[in-house]
């Protein structure tokens, strides 16, 4: 589709007259930006229902990314990048006395994920699309998307996150796409005409209907969807007697009760055991999506036994592992298969991604409470979980311990991971490392039983949203210097190799890198009042707030220089602005200290005479996808210091090494891919490795306390948390103090904090050099490329789920 600047304009009057009687130049910016919005779904429109067409009438394969979160961010620009009419539109607007920038401003982010595994899976969604992979997404239409963190006083407060409140221009209702989720109720056995039947009765209902969302390829004609189900109540629940005679809150329940299912998105680490409402949500979006797929795959009238050959599932952690047995049900009660052959299908079409090996996020569910919502469900699980346990037992010549360490259910829980593992063809794991380590640590066993299925598929990230759109002069000085294959072909920036020694091409990037360090001090003056020097070295540690990213280990490195400058004020340092943006979970109380830490340190030291003219400290509230789009291009250090073995992967890390930044970094998970690709001189690493945090967890043999005693360096900052020396009430920090000391410093952040002061100190030098130090930036954008999600799809794509590219023609 061609669209010039006429055709724009035009197109864009008729939208903002027909969708709300204005002219361009007296619309609100509200309306000025939901008739662009609207403009630009239109011109995917076309692309889409061709999308559409295509996959239903081809015999191929499609795959859902079924996921609890998608951290989507805003959509308008890459859209319009994608379309290939940025440019048009910007002019265009312009011309009608419009600034792109500002409407741009306007649109809320879908902020329906927490961190990083909801963010992969909006990366994801773009590169399904851009590599012309048939690949849907499939979640939940949260009401609330996390919520939106406001600092008071140092301390995080959370405030409702209403995304929707203005409407959502992107998305589209779906009435009759709807189908019906059950739960709870009684089920029984029926043998009828000696054919056994499943009786289920005296369920709930609720409604789930879809909201799509165009997702559009760059470049090219494929629309992708995805597919966020929103609960509602069935009409005939409403109880409109108990309304009619006043009873409002009666009448109300049943509504109330069904819609609470998408209202919030759970933070991040509170589902405890008990969270009944989690996982009807889990069961919610599961069984509405394979409903929905399996009512479009029919319409194709091929075989129901050749459905593993035409879909595959990809259940992104274990939120989604109950597809396994919602999808058995569908083919065992709804089309009447046998077990067998339910089976076969059902094995084929999963796929399962851990993220993350930290116990206490592995999903297991009290049986009483599944039993009691998923009655059929259950049912299923069980005969599973008696088949699977039956054959270890066999395996392992009557080995019951074997068989209790591997059982689904098992001292009263169901364990979703090992649901998904049994009931699938693939387990991968998001970086080598992590891979590695759920081999031959925490899923050792079914390694040792399912060899076949195991297979890395190391996590990436969009390099249009991260590098093209984000960093816009970059990336046409990249464009300028090699060519625009490499928006295609990520692998081609590695073409900058032979400019890393360039000095002219070195002065150019660190003129751009100057350039975004200015725009975004000024934004933050302007709209935080605080202001930073554009001059020093923006060292960003940006990402979820939890012990093992080690957020404390940069504060307490922060609290030891100021301590030298205190004790020196002509202390020989580059001036270093450290910025922070995270969220803490609201019920997890370390987080939040470490945030109030964080800010306290931040007023102490940024109004000291002797520090803050080399010192300065900024907390970013509210991270989230479009503060990450503008902290990254101007970041001149990347903080990815995670305990080694916690991190799964990151994808934080690949977006500062693609803008250039130099990583300060452990051993952890795709750190050291980041590292095998730029080799020791272009990062900077620093701490203990995996395998010797293991040994110590294993053998009980680090004691914190050892090095407070010892390192006067730690002696000091530590004191200094609980002593009013941060001019707070004594207890303030006492839980992190704790937590460094009595409760033995888990994340061994103590252990670590020597290596770690180093590594800053190897930094301050390098940094110095001036050469040198763009010398490493510009090979850490050239190694970048591979960590493009586009390989990542490619990967997935050839290796679990063989689903060839397909190409739409217009
Ligand atoms: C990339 C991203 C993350 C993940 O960051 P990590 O450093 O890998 O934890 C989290 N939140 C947002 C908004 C992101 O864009």
């Amino acid at each position: 589709m061609v669209i010039d600047k006429e055709m724009f304009k035009m197109d864009y009057v008729e939208k903002l007259q027909t969708m709300f009687a204005e002219d361009a130049i007296d619309a609100s910016p509200l309306h000025q930006y939901y008739a662009l919005g609207a403009l630009v779904k239109d011109y995917c429109s076309k692309p889409w229902i061709e999308s559409n067409n295509e996959y239903g009438k081809n015999r191929g394969k499609q795959v859902y990314y079924f996921s609890m979160e998608f951290l989507v961010g805003r959509l308008l620009n890459s859209n319009l990048v994608n379309l290939g009419i940025k440019d048009v539109c910007d002019k265009a607007l312009s011309e009608l006395g419009i600034s792109l920038i500002e409407v741009e401003d306007i649109e809320a982010d879908a902020g329906l994920g927490n961190g990083g595994l909801g963010r992969l899976a909006a990366c994801f969604l773009d590169s399904m699309a851009s590599t012309q992979v048939p690949g849907h997404g499939c979640g939940i239409r949260y009401k609330y998307g996390l919520f939106k963190q406001k600092i008071e006083g140092g301390y995080q407060v959370e405030v409702p996150d209403n995304w929707l409140k203005n409407g959502n221009a992107w998305e589209i209702r779906k009435e009759s796409k709807s189908v019906e989720v059950k739960f709870a109720g009684d089920v029984h056995l029926e043998v009828v005409g000696g054919v056994t039947k499943v009786v289920y009765e005296n369920y709930q209902v609720v409604r789930a209907v879809p909201y799509d969302t165009p997702i559009k390829g760059y470049h090219n004609n494929t629309v992708n969807t995805l597919r966020l189900w929103s609960a509602e109540t069935m009409e005939e629940d409403f109880d409109f007697s108990s309304f009619s005679q006043g009873n409002y809150a009666k009448a109300g329940e049943n509504k109330y009760s069904a819609e609470a299912i998408s209202q919030i998105l759970y933070p991040d680490d509170s589902y405890e055991k008990g969270k009944l409402l989690r996982l009807k949500q889990e069961y919610f979006f599961v069984s509405a999506g394979l409903q929905s797929i399996l009512r479009n795959y029919k319409k194709k009238k091929i075989t129901i036994k050749e459905f593993h050959k035409h879909i595959a599932v990809q259940i992104n952690d274990t939120h989604p592992a109950v597809a396994v047995a919602e999808l058995m049900r569908l083919l065992i009660d709804e089309e009447n298969l046998s077990w067998d052959d339910a089976w076969y299908i059902t094995t084929k079409t999963m796929a399962y991604t851990n993220h993350t090996i930290m116990a206490e996020a592995l999903e297991k569910w009290p049986v009483d409470m599944f039993k009691r919502l998923l009655p059929r469900i259950y049912m299923i699980v069980e005969e599973i979980n008696r088949r699977f346990c039956n054959e270890v037992y066999h395996r392992y010549n009557g080995d019951w311990n074997k068989v209790n360490k591997m059982s689904i259910i098992y001292d009263g829980y169901v364990r979703m991971a090992y649901l998904a593992i049994v009931g699938g063809h693939s387990v991968n794991g998001v970086a080598k490392l992590h891979t590695e380590l759920l081999k031959h640590q925490e899923l050792s066993d079914f390694y040792e039983f399912f060899p076949e299925k195991f297979n890395n598929q190391t996590n990436g990230i969009t390099h249009r949203r991260w590098l093209l759109n984000s960093n816009e002069k970059l990336a046409k000085l990249i464009t300028g210097t090699i060519g625009n294959e490499w928006i295609k072909s990520p692998n081609k920036l590695e073409k900058l190799m032979g400019f890393a020694k360039d000095s002219a091409f070195q002065e150019k990037i660190q003129n751009i890198k100057t350039n975004n360090k200015i725009n975004f001090s000024n934004y933050v003056l302007a709209n935080y009042g605080t202001s930073i020097d554009p001059s020093s070295i923006f060292d960003v540690h940006v990402k979820r707030m939890h012990s093992y990213k080690r957020q404390t280990l940069n504060v307490l490195h922060i609290m030891h220089l100021y301590n030298q400058l205190r004790e020196n004020p002509n202390f020989d340092m580059v001036p270093r602005t450290f910025i922070f943006g995270a969220k803490a979970s609201p019920s997890y109380y370390i987080a939040k200290q470490g945030i109030k830490l964080i800010n306290t340190l931040a007023n102490k030291i940024n109004n000291d005479p002797i520090a803050r003219d080399k010192i300065k400290i900024l907390f970013m509230e509210n991270y989230g996808v479009s503060l990450a789009e503008k902290i990254i291009p101007c970041a001149d250090v990347s903080e990815q210091i995670s305990t080694a073995s916690k991190e799964a992967s990151g994808t934080g890390n690949m977006k500062f090494m693609m803008n250039g930044a130099i990583t300060i970094a452990t051993l952890d998970g795709a750190n050291v891919e980041i590292f095998d690709a730029v080799g020791k001189e272009n990062i900077i690493l620093f701490g203990l490795t995996a395998p010797q945090v293991i040994e110590y967890y294993k053998n009980k043999n680090y004691n914190s306390y050892d090095i407070y005693n010892s390192d006067l360096r730690v002696n000091t900052v530590l004191n200094h948390l609980i002593n009013g020396f941060l001019e707070t009430p004594n207890n303030e920090f006492m839980g992190l103090y704790d937590s460094l000391l009595s409760h033995n410093d888990e994340y061994f952040v103590l252990k670590d904090f020597d290596a770690y002061v180093n590594a800053h100190s190897e930094i301050d030098r390098l940094y110095r050099q001036k050469s040198i130090w763009q010398q490493m930036s510009i090979i850490n954008i050239a190694k970048s490329g591979i960590f493009s999600s586009d390989n990542t799809i490619k990967k997935y794509a050839k290796e679990i789920w063989e689903t060839p590219p397909v190409n739409i023609k217009l």
